[in-house]
């Protein structure tokens, strides 16, 4: 994020457990449980008097609330304190190459207000990020929030990102867009942070984050036009080196070794199991078929020819992750993406192989399930990838907002 407050908090002196920080405090709370300042502060190893000090920060800031008062034996009974997700709200949208779709949410990621349009990626940033702009201060009044009460805007590019500037790199449908500053012109319309990211990793951390919080090692495939994963390894986003992480369009699968890709190779998973491939595929048979969204239609009618193909696409997809598995050990795997939608066919495929071809230790545990959060996931993904990092403990003791807590 380009907020400027990444710096980590400055060293804390003082009793044992002075280390937790209000924002480490809050993090306890996010999971909604209204607690007392004693059982606080037994969570926490805090003494009585920091705790409070804590809370009166978290109160002030408006990012807890009092919840009322539990039940006692005689006496004041104490009061209790929880998570306020209304404090502040996160715009997210997931810019699609044709289409886009917004979000603003709580900070518990709860959908307050969407929208979506047919919006082609290749009119540029300006006009694409416009639309965003115009359409984002909509839905805000639409909610009667005004802009000061955004904790930031999270956008998702149907591209590779560099993460840490949000400049697209060499994005191959996205003309005008490489290196684009998209922060900077965003802020210069709505003065909040922005944070930038692929759609995979938006979709991958909506998913986690409203579907599966328990799983913290999850692999989310968007299986659509391309193919690609998005990684969560111990309950973050893991975008590797350079952003590419997850790119498994272009890993090679045997049965697709005389086929030609986009990107130059032979043997791109990509080649035979996207749906533009199954496609082009179908109308070869003499199924004629324009892209993904067909391949989904025809399956669910029944297409016999497009069943198989989707079928297959599962098993190709399922030997690219059976080495993944054995690789990061994931604890859950989400089928997600429009040819998901085809039923469960794709899904088959995929677990045929995995099982097959994993190593027990590896799949003992596994779960392989289809997405759950719908259409959303990716806008819904993009403010939460501003909440979490907004909310971070060392962050938010590091903001002006918790600064006089000691
Ligand atoms: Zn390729």
């Amino acid at each position: 994020m380009t907020d400027g407050s990444a710096a980590p908090s400055a060293p804390r002196r003082g009793a044992p457990g002075a280390s937790v920080g209000a924002g480490a405090l809050l993090q306890l709370l996010r999971d909604g449980t209204p607690r007392t300042r004693s059982e606080l502060a037994a969570l926490t190893g805090l003494a009585r008097s920091t705790v409070t000090g804590r809370i009166d920060a978290l109160l002030a800031a408006g990012l807890i609330a009092p919840t009322g008062e539990t039940a006692s034996t005689g006496g004041r009974p104490p009061a209790t304190f929880a998570f306020n997700p209304a404090a502040r709200i996160a715009l997210g949208a997931d810019l699609g190459a044709t289409h886009a779709r917004l979000a603003v949410t709580d900070l518990a990621g709860n959908v307050l207000a969407v929208t979506n349009a047919d919006l082609d990626i290749a009119l540029g940033p300006k006009a694409v990020l416009d639309w965003t702009v115009e359409h984002g201060l909509a839905l805000l009044a639409e909610v009667g929030r005004p802009a000061t009460d955004l904790l930031g805007i999270g956008i998702g590019l149907p591209g590779p990102v560099e993460h840490d500037t949000g400049r697209a790199v060499n994005p191959p449908i996205m003309p005008g867009w490489d290196g684009f500053d998209v922060p900077a012109y965003v802020r210069e319309r709505i003065p909040v942070p922005v944070m930038v990211d692929n759609d995979v990793n938006i979709m991958a951390l909506g998913e986690h984050f409203t579907a599966w919080p328990e799983y913290q090692h999850l692999l989310f495939i968007k299986a659509a036009t391309g193919i690609g994963c998005g990684i969560i390894a111990a309950g973050q986003v893991y975008r590797g080196a350079q952003g590419a992480a997850g790119d498994m369009g272009h890993i090679r699968v045997a049965r697709a070794d005389d086929v030609h890709c986009r990107c130059g190779n032979t043997g791109c998973l990509e080649a035979v199991a996207s749906g533009a491939a199954i496609a082009r595929n179908l109308t070869a048979q003499g199924v004629p078929a324009g892209g993904s969204l067909d391949v989904v239609e025809l399956a669910r009618s029944g297409s016999v020819p497009a069943l198989r193909l989707v079928r297959q696409a599962g098993r190709d997809i399922g030997e690219v992750l059976a080495g993944a598995v054995n690789f990061f050990n994931p604890s859950i795997i989400v089928i997600g993406g429009s040819l998901a939608l085809a039923g469960d066919h794709l899904i088959a495929g995929v677990r045929e192989v995995i099982y097959q071809r994993s190593l027990p230790l590896a799949t003992r545990h596994l779960r392989i399930a289809a997405a759950r959060t719908g259409e959303s996931s990716g806008a819904i993904g993009a403010g939460v990838m501003v909440i979490e990092h907004a909310l971070h403990p060392d962050r938010l003791d590091a903001s002006t907002e918790l600064k006089t807590n000691g």
